[in-house]
């Protein structure tokens, strides 16, 4: 840093300081020197300044009721950060209260400071200052100071140019408040104030690399308001806002010293937790999911009772990384959620086998082991094959094979459902071509199942499309009788918003693919989906099928069903068909299709049709 200026003479400690615009030169090109950082260039600017001025040391400090030493350079070695002293210990109070600059060429003459502590004690006899503003507000003080008495100090260029070289103090501090400010906004959420997701996966992974370092345990917490969605859907985003807010604040409220909270995203929260294990933590957070219960939350609607899903997990060392702590919290709460919700999860309690983390679900899409497999759907009054449906597998590294049944929930609660909707898509869809290719016919379906959360993303419909539109344009094309593709909506995940699943799956209609409702008559709003939707198949609930023979109740549903879709232009599918006589009453009431092990297992790449 020394020796910034060294080879011009102009600004050398020489008894002669240069003149004004020498010595502006100089510090313009430190100022717009793009090797030197910020830090850099004021304290070059600072050490050329004293030279230029012939002092010995040059101080940036701020004041209110202290004065606060900011940056430095100092000859003399007396000064260094951090240093404060009270303002009115400090000549700066005088320049900070005239709002001036002020000039005292020879201290041990001066009458209101030759007792000063900055003579008397530290030797100095040379004290120039001047404010510096930072927007509207003043910051602090700019000063020079040397020991030895300067005949020639506090000449007008002096003056001007301590003034200026403030200035620019000034519009540096400013920027520098401002790219804080801004920083700050980045990592925080604006809607509850608190750290948003970057800010806390940031510092997440400091608490971790503290807690491998000093050996302390802590956990981590995902919450998720239960049924959230419903709120915004109901009485729309201004009160959702309010309830994210008040249940940020009742959060915030109970949390204990050292621990912090931050908006993890939607209506989600990441609490992390200091020092505590597994029942400890457990205890911490399920505080927090009663404290719910105590703490209606106000709405212009009324007030409304929230409850709290929560998944927690501890690090106690070992072999965990950070995305495996957070795996481990995520599929807690998913166990949370699916529990029935309103209840914290440990990850330690959560139950082996049926639940799968994001690394597996992730680490199986990443190497293409979701597969596959297809089931044949027939026609119920001629036996033959009609359809088929693309059901997802997921070959474990063992080589065991599980079924959709057994990761399709983890998958959803995880957010992964879009990518395997969007692996199987792809593989259903090429397989398609490759049949129309090989001169199948067109009039045989093939079904794909999509989740709403792939319906939700316009670009991975829109890549569907796309791709449909590259390889398979008759799979989809609008011909008249033949439209082999036809995906699959299942009321499993309450829609509440019709329109907005309209507007979602228009693209897909207008390429050609046509609509079936799966799973029919497993849930309350089945009658309102086919009221609302262009439905082209309705494939009715695989426990109606199993209860058809033993329960005429039942079968009288079905007939129901039957004769509306009949009416309706509807093709009535029947699910899981397990034997002959389901199949052949099935037939007699005038179910269109039928599906189920009595036909055929799903099975890998069958040659159908
Ligand atoms: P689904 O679409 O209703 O599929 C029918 C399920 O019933 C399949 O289970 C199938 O293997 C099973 N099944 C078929 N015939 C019979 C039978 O005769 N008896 C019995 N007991 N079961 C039968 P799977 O493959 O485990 O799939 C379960 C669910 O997971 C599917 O129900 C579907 O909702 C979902 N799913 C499967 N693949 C995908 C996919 O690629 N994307 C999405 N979003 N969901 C999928
Ligand atoms: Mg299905
Ligand atoms: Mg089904």
């Amino acid at each position: 840093m020394k020796n910034h200026l060294s080879g011009n003479s102009d600004l050398g400690p020489s008894s002669t300081p240069a003149n004004l615009q020498d010595r502006l030169r100089a510090l313009w090109r430190l100022a717009t020197d793009r090797t030197l950082d910020e830090i850099q260039k004021i304290d070059a600017m600072l050490e050329a300044a004293t030279a230029a001025m012939n002092m010995e040391t040059a101080l940036v400090g701020e004041v209110d009721e202290h004065y606060t030493l900011s940056y430095l350079f100092d000859a003399t070695g007396i000064f260094q950060t951090p240093w404060q002293i009270a303002l009115h210990d400090s000549i700066s109070h005088a320049v900070a209260i005239t709002q001036s600059s002020l000039c005292l060429p020879d201290l041990s003459q001066d009458q209101h400071y030759r007792e000063h502590a900055l003579h008397t004690q530290l030797g100095f006899n040379v004290y120039i200052g001047t404010p510096i503003w930072v927007g509207e507000h003043l910051y602090g003080t700019l000063s020079f100071m040397r020991r030895t008495v300067l005949t020639t100090a506090c000449s007008e260029d002096d003056i001007a140019f301590v003034e200026l070289l403030a200035a620019w103090f000034g519009q540096f501090l400013l920027q520098k408040r401002q790219s804080e400010e801004l920083k700050a906004l980045a990592l925080s959420d604006l809607l509850t104030g608190l750290p948003n997701r970057r800010a806390a996966e940031t510092r997440l992974a400091d608490e971790f690399a503290r807690s491998q370092r000093s050996g302390e345990t802590f956990a981590i917490a995902i919450c998720d308001l239960d049924r959230f969605k419903l709120v915004n859907d109901h009485y729309g985003h201004e009160t959702g806002d309010t309830v994210l807010r008040q249940a940020a604040a009742i959060l915030v409220e109970q949390m204990r010293d050292g621990d912090w909270i931050a908006r993890w995203g939607g209506e989600e929260f990441f609490i992390y937790l200091h020092k505590v294990d597994g029942p400890q933590a457990f205890a911490v957070i399920d505080r927090l999911r009663q404290a719910y219960a105590q703490h209606p939350i106000a709405t212009p609607h009324g007030s409304l009772d929230l409850t709290l899903s929560a998944g927690v997990s501890v690090y106690q060392g070992g072999e965990k990384n950070i995305a495996h702590i957070l795996a481990e919290a995520d599929s807690a709460l998913y166990e949370a959620k699916n529990g029935g919700r309103d209840r914290v999860i440990l990850h330690q309690t959560a139950q082996r086998g049926l639940l799968w983390h994001a690394g597996e679900l992730q680490s199986a899409l990443q190497d293409k082991r979701i597969v596959t497999a297809y089931q044949i759907m027939v026609d119920l009054s001629t036996g033959a094959p009609v359809a088929d449906e693309a059901l997802a597998r997921l070959v474990g590294r063992t080589g065991r094979t599980a079924p959709a049944a057994e990761f399709i929930e983890a998958a959803e609660g995880l957010h992964l459902i879009h990518l395997v909707d969007q692996s199987i898509t792809r593989q259903a869809i090429m397989r398609c071509a490759a049949r129309l290719d090989a001169g199948a016919t067109p009039d045989f379906a093939h079904f794909i199942n999509l989740s709403p959360q792939f319906l939700a993303r316009s670009d991975l419909v829109k890549q569907l499309l796309e791709l449909t539109q590259q390889i398979c344009s008759s799979c989809a094309v609008t011909m008249d009788s033949a439209k082999p593709l036809v995906f699959e909506i299942t009321e499993r995940q309450y829609i509440a918003n019709f329109d907005l699943l309209m507007r979602e799956i228009q693209p897909l209609l207008d390429s050609g693919f046509r609509l079936a409702l799966d799973d029919f008559g497993s849930g309350y709003s089945s009658f309102l989906y086919l009221a609302k939707l262009p439905v082209s198949f309705l494939k009715i609930e695989g426990w109606m099928i199993a209860n058809l023979r033993h329960n005429l109740k039942i079968r009288d549903m079905i007939q129901s069903i039957v004769d509306l879709s009949r009416k309706q232009g509807i093709t009535t599918i029947a699910e899981n068909i397990e034997d002959a006589e389901t199949a052949e009453l099935l037939r007699e009431m005038g179910v269109n299709w039928g599906q189920g092990y009595h036909f055929g297992r799903p099975q890998f790449d069958t040659p159908t049709a």
